[in-house]
């Protein structure tokens, strides 16, 4: 099976567009989206109504559950949150009921996929090489998707325990050895931190198996726009633009 893998839209439709107008000319058999389709952006309702209609594998991230009450807003940033609470009130019945439904992980025999760690499925970010020992060392899985971070990255933890990472930039291809376990992290689609503001995705062959990320250019300034007329942060849309 071949899937496009995609994480982080939060509510950044431009992003999102482009990425599956991408992702469809390569001809995935499946879509798996790994939560925080709202939270920061412009258009929370069209990213959850396009993730509906694409019939993708979704799970919950942080800012999800944030939007429908189920995480403590005190858990978040003051930017966060203010993005939270407009798009609470933003949410249609239906897409809210459709968030609060979101389980929080997705397995198959070939992997297993979380928003943020398998220990703590929403809400732990592994940023470094000491959390993945941690996550390694306390759960079996041989092949972990996460979002969360913002960050592309394969953690690979090599059948003698080292542990390495590797950033993923565009188009690099990763192939995953039967001896080997990994962390795989394809980075954010609505709002990128790694210095490149394209929107961020991967192709996850498990029959090859490998990965492949994908950047895609998008209509930033149109996003940061809808932004400005619906009085979001000026900071969260500044940061589109570089990418952090
Ligand atoms: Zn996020």
């Amino acid at each position: 099976m071949r899937y496009a893998v995609f994480s982080d839209v939060h509510a950044n439709i431009e992003a999102l567009e482009a990425v599956l107008a991408d992702a469809a000319r390569r001809s995935p058999d499946a879509y798996l989206c790994l939560g925080d389709v709202v939270g920061y952006g412009p258009d929370p309702n069209a990213c959850v109504d396009r993730v509906r209609r694409l019939g993708a594998a979704a799970i919950a991230g942080n800012h999800d559950r944030g939007a429908v009450g189920g995480l403590d807003p005190a858990a978040f940033s003051p930017l966060a949150r203010a993005a939270i609470e407009w798009t609470a009130r933003e949410l249609t019945e239906e897409n809210r009921a459709f968030l609060a439904a979101l389980p929080d992980r997705f397995e198959t025999p070939a992997f297993v996929a979380v928003h943020g760690s398998p220990r703590e499925p929403v809400e732990e970010y592994i940023l470094d090489l000491p959390t993945a020992l941690a996550v390694f060392a306390e759960t079996d899985f041989r092949v972990c998707l996460v979002g969360h971070t913002h960050l592309p990255v394969v953690f690979v933890r090599g059948k003698d325990g080292h542990i390495r990472a590797q950033d993923l930039r565009a188009d690099d291809v990763v192939r995953l050895s039967g001896t080997s376990r990994y962390i795989i992290n394809g980075g954010s689609v609505g709002q990128p931190r790694d210095g490149d503001p394209r929107a961020a995705y991967l192709i996850f062959d498990d029959g090859v198996p490998g990965v492949t990320l994908h950047r895609v250019d998008y209509p930033i300034a149109a996003t940061q726009a809808k932004m400005t007329a619906r009085g979001l942060p000026p900071l969260l849309s500044r940061r589109l633009a570089a990418g952090t």
